[in-house]
This record gives structure tokens, sequence and C-alpha cells, in this order.
């Protein structure tokens, strides 16, 4: 018997074992849903053991990538800031047609949260991306990039309702459903939640460098009946904008949603 999945504790979770006549076994001591984590680690991993890797099909994981602060800009290092221009919107389509035309890509779609304030009639940038603005999908992230974990209730529902009003004027791949806070803020204060409840949100991302907040399955993970849940890729109902975050990194793992105009990211 060859151990191949040990606990810290030194017990076995996974073996294999080769009989008299040549046949192989693996034994597992748990049980196995495509809700839970360990099976979407190892699933594929015990496919290829059975087929010592060939079949048919592939191993495909789908995500969407999100770009954060469109119309704000951000420090650079080494001193400075940098906001996004016209060219970059520009190699930006050029990029994700490219992506597109890749086989089974043809739904992959870069998401942008967006800081509404930011935008001005003459703006280069917006000039740029109206045009082929109906080729991304937008999320609300609050009208100034407002840091929600201390502020009052009026404050909250302001930078979501402006910055709401502005993506439903704005963008056709947009719904009110969905909020991604700055620095994922405001997730543990009532007056922003009661905000963006009230303004329509139904989906929110979470900080997944807290315990528990981390991607679950569907009856695990959410928050109280009358806030905005936050709700993981194997979690989404079909109007969900799910996504999940570490603070500290900022990364964002598996993503996808259905917006107002059926197209889904
Ligand atoms: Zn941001």
């Amino acid at each position: 018997m060859t151990p191949l999945l040990v606990d810290g504790a030194g017990h076995t979770l996974m073996s294999s074992r080769v009989g008299a006549d040549g046949r192989e076994t693996l034994a597992m001591t748990f049980d196995s849903n495509p809700f839970l984590l360990h099976h979407a680690i190892l699933a594929h991993g015990l496919v290829e053991w059975v087929t010592k890797g060939i079949y048919l099909g592939e191993y495909r994981v789908y995500l969407t990538p999100q770009a954060d602060d469109l119309y704000n800009d951000d420090d650079l290092f080494g001193g400075g800031s940098y906001r996004m221009k016209a060219t970059d919107v520009t190699a930006l389509q050029t990029w994700q047609l490219a992506i597109q035309a890749i086989g089974g890509n043809a739904g992959f779609r870069v998401a942008f949260p967006f800081n509404g304030s930011f935008s001005t009639l003459l703006d280069t940038l917006s000039i740029a991306l109206t045009p082929v603005s109906p080729t991304y999908n937008f999320i609300n992230h609050t009208w100034t990039h407002q840091n929600l974990d201390t502020v009052s209730y009026n404050t909250a529902l302001t930078e979501i309702q402006r910055n709401d009003n502005f993506g439903r004027s704005h963008f056709l791949n947009y719904s009110t459903a969905a909020l991604v806070t700055p620095e994922i803020s405001g997730l543990l204060n009532p007056n922003a939640m009661r905000a963006a409840k009230d303004v329509g949100v139904k989906y929110i991302v979470s900080d997944t460098s807290r315990p528990g907040w981390d991607n679950r399955g569907r009856t695990s993970g959410s928050t109280a009946r009358s806030s905005p849940r936050s709700c993981s890729s194997r979690d989404v109902p079909p109007t969900c904008s799910s996504m999940s975050r570490c603070r500290a990194s900022g990364q964002t793992s598996t993503t996808r949603s259905t917006l107002r105009s059926g197209g889904e990211i």
C-alpha cells in the first residue's frame, strides 16, 4: 500500500495498492462532490490516475479577470501615478479578441469595477471606451473609491447609488445587483451593507483573508438574509456576480456573472 495523501498527524487519506494480479486500486477515505474544495483540487488527478493521462477531453478552468478602479488612477512604484489611457483601451481590445479567438474562449470578457466620479465627457479614456464597452462587463466599485469600513449610511448610499446611476446609464453589461467595495471594505459595517441592500445590491465580494469567508458550497458562506451576501464560483445563481478576494494580495479568484443583458462572463 502506498500512501498518496497524508494529513498532519500521519493519517493516510488516499492510498494506492497493486494486487497480486497486477491490478491497481486507489482508495479514498473521504466523500466528494463538486461543491467541495478537495474535490476541485483532486478530481482531475483521479481521472489522470485512472486513465494514465490518456483520455478524450481536457481540463479547463474558467475565470474572469477584473481590472479594478476604471477611470481612477493608481500609484506607481518609484513615485507618480498612472491612469489608463486610450491607447491601453486599444491594446486591451486587441488582447481580448486574441484570447476570445482561442477555441472555447468565445465568452471570455474582462470585467471593470469602475469609479464613475473620475470620468468626464471630454476624457479621452471615456471617449475610447464608449464604442467598445459592450464587449466588456462592468461592476459597481463606488463613486469615489471610498473606504466603507466606518462611513455613515448616507455616505455609503451616495457612493453606491451615484455609481450605480452612472453604470446603468453608460454600460450595456452592468447589473445593480453586484458590488465590489473598495479594498473589500465595509463588509462588517451595517451602515454600508444596509445602504448596499437599499440600492439593490444582492452580491458582493468577500474577503478571503478572513476565516470562513472564502469560496464555499451552495449551503454555506452566506450572510444574514437582510444583507447582500458573498458568494463563490460554485454558488452562482443566474444573476450573481461572484468574486472572492484576498485583502492582502488583491488577487481575485474565479468569477462568473450573468448580467442584465443576459451576457455571461
Ligand atoms: Zn479598487
